[in-house]
């Protein structure tokens, strides 16, 4: 159970499963990376291993921005379609979550009725949220952000839209999450370990914020819009 994302100017796959093989002490069943350039997004899962995961990965798919995700199951069991990352019924968003949102089943009987789910986990119906209220007409912040006032319960979260291959998405409640700052890249990780590999300097986020990280910059907000400074602190791995 851990988060990794990048955005920046060099392939991210290696970046991610690096990041990913660190957060591997968590414990975990599943693995998989999502990874995004302008022809969209290719989304890589595997039951088992990270070393599972990278027999799986198209190595020709170039592209610099992505998020990855390990899985530990607590609501549909471990197998290839319930492993993260998750897609939007169209496939325009991707996102990969840690945590669990116990309200999951009533905002799918409330607003995606009309939806198939793709997997028995709690987390798609946060996807398929986005995607309803982007259809309703809400830009993917807006909507981001919509989704989130509805949920209860924990999440650590990375999300993508197609449209935008510049941007990652990011929010927490309740579960870990930091921002890596670089000079000509960002990071996201549910532990400095992780992108250590990358940088050194990390923002902490707080619950109920979004963080909307591009290559070159990092925006915080809470939820109602307000934004927030925070300046990075140096991690130190003891070694
Ligand atoms: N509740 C989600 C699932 O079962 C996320 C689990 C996790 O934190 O890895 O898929």
């Amino acid at each position: 159970c851990g988060i990794v994302g990048y955005i920046g100017q060099v392939d991210a796959k290696e970046i991610l499963l690096k990041g990913l093989e660190k957060l591997e002490y968590r414990g975990y069943d599943s693995a998989g990376i999502a990874v995004m350039n302008e022809a969209g997004v290719h989304v890589f899962k595997e039951v088992g291993r990270i070393a599972n995961l990278r027999g799986a990965v198209d190595e020709s798919v170039e592209a610099t921005a992505g998020i990855g995700h390990t899985r530990w199951a607590t609501h549909g069991v471990p197998n290839q379609s319930n492993a993260h990352p998750h897609q939007s019924a169209s496939g325009r968003f991707t996102l990969v979550h840690n945590g669990v949102i116990e309200n999951y089943h009533l905002l799918q009987q409330e607003y995606l009725q009309n939806v198939t789910m793709k997997s028995d986990t709690d987390t798609e119906v946060i996807v398929q949220l986005v995607e309803h209220f982007a259809n309703e007409g809400l830009s993917t912040d807006e909507a981001f952000r919509k989704t989130l006032s509805l949920l209860h319960g924990s999440y650590a979260l990375g999300l993508l839209d197609e449209q935008d291959a510049e941007t990652i998405y990011v929010a927490k409640n309740k579960s870990p999450l930091l921002v890596g700052v670089g000079d000509t890249f960002n990071v996201i990780a549910s532990d400095a370990m992780a992108m250590l590999q990358v940088t050194d300097q990390f923002v902490e986020l707080h619950d109920e914020e979004v963080v909307i990280v591009k290559a070159a910059s990092v925006s915080i907000e809470k939820l109602d819009g307000t934004k927030v400074e925070r300046a990075p602190y140096t991690a130190q791995l003891d070694m």
